[in-house]
């Protein structure tokens, strides 16, 4: 078993910082705990010098973390598409890139710099959610940042999940969703968080979590800390997301669900999602180019409607029906199940019934944290 990496902000060995946000106190919080060295970005050289080509330069420009300021916005709807059911999901976005390195970590694609960025401009960020919680739309609200990094990975240098989740706590159209493969849940004690925080985890298989998840916590450091939260009062969530097709994956599953409810009380948990891997095609090249050693894109796949390449929809039926008829077996009554981004057949065929028949993906979960 290999030795999990817990706390993925240990990576990061150099800091830098915007000039124009050097006055901010956030970021003066940020320098004065983190202890690395820190190099001022000139407004007219506003990015860190890392040698080589993105994305062969990759691995050595995650050691590197800009602090910097969100010149576009925070929060907007997570980027579903139409012809999939989507959970009608918001972004907050806290910053772009992550410590860790999973082999299809789809920001590999989406991304060209090498560094980490966090935004430390919060006041906008808190303006900005304010606006959108006070509209007059009765609208329900579940946030999340985990779309462009990872919601804890770099939280034991920049302190921001203490800060959100004390803002959810006087929330009442939302909940914030911190999703992480990291056991760097610190800052979560003490916290007051009324209940309008909900802690996931990425889980997979234990082949999956050892060979394609470089730098994350193990599955024992990540039921630990799930555990840990469920004391505190959190809610949880996981996330089986990529599911992906491998030697043993029937019981590769089976043991990591079976792992899941041993370690964790199934009544805290509010969600899992399911969601077998897909792919733009540019992070086929990136990503077999980076680590030669994996074999799972050469699997069969077809072209989505989305542009994203994925299993054939019977062999995406049959991983999902073993994984949901494991759940099954555990799951408590409230715990919502569902597809992340997945067609009405797929739903019919595995759970008998497709979302708008329970009045849409969206209100399956907003009344799952309503309840
Ligand atoms: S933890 Fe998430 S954001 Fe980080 S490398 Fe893995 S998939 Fe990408």
């Amino acid at each position: 078993m290999r030795t999990g990496y817990g706390n993925p902000a240990q990576y990061i060995t150099e800091l830098h910082v915007e000039e124009e946000c050097l006055h901010l106190p956030y970021t003066r919080e940020i320098i004065a705990r983190c202890n690395l060295p820190v190099t001022v970005l000139p407004i007219s050289r506003k990015t860190p010098q890392i040698p080589g080509q993105y994305p062969d330069n990759l691995t050595v420009g995650k050691h590197h973390l800009v602090l910097k300021k969100n010149r576009g916005i925070f929060f907007k709807p997570c980027p579903g598409t139409r012809e999939y059911r989507c959970c009608d999901y918001q972004v907050l976005n806290i910053g772009m890139g992550c410590p860790m390195d999973c082999v299809y970590c789809i920001l590999q694609a989406y991304l060209n710099n090498p560094w980490i960025s966090f935004f430390v401009n919060i006041d906008d960020m808190f303006t900005e959610l304010d606006q959108a919680l006070s509209a007059p739309d009765q609208h329900f609200y579940r946030i999340g940042t985990g779309e462009f990094t990872d919601s804890l990975a770099l939280d034991s240098i920049t302190g921001m999940s203490r800060y959100l989740v004390e803002y959810m706590s006087r929330q009442s159209r939302a909940v914030l969703e911190l999703k992480t493969k990291s056991n760097a849940i610190g800052n979560l004690e003490h916290l007051d968080h009324q209940g309008r925080t909900i802690v996931a985890w990425s889980l997979n298989s234990p082949t999956v979590m050892a060979a394609e998840e470089i730098r994350t916590a193990t599955l024992d450091e990540r039921l630990r800390a799930a555990s840990q939260c469920a004391d505190w009062g959190y809610r949880l969530a996981f996330h089986f997301d990529p599911i992906i097709y491998h030697e043993g994956w029937q019981e590769g599953y089976s043991k990591t669900i079976r792992t899941l409810f041993n370690r964790v009380p199934a009544d805290r948990i509010a969600w899992i999602s399911l969601g077998a891997l897909r792919y733009l095609p540019s992070l086929k090249n990136i990503a077999t180019e980076r680590f030669p050693q994996s074999r799972f894109f050469y699997e069969e796949f077809v072209d989505g409607l989305d542009g994203k390449a994925r299993y054939f929809r019977k062999q995406r039926v049959s991983m999902y029906r073993h994984i949901a008829d494991e759940l099954t077996t555990h799951i408590g009554q409230k715990t919502c199940v569902y597809f992340c981004m997945e067609n009405d057949t797929v739903w019919k065929e595995v759970f008998g019934f497709c979302p708008q028949q329970r009045g849409g993906l969206g209100a399956m979960l907003d009344n799952t944290v309503n309840e």
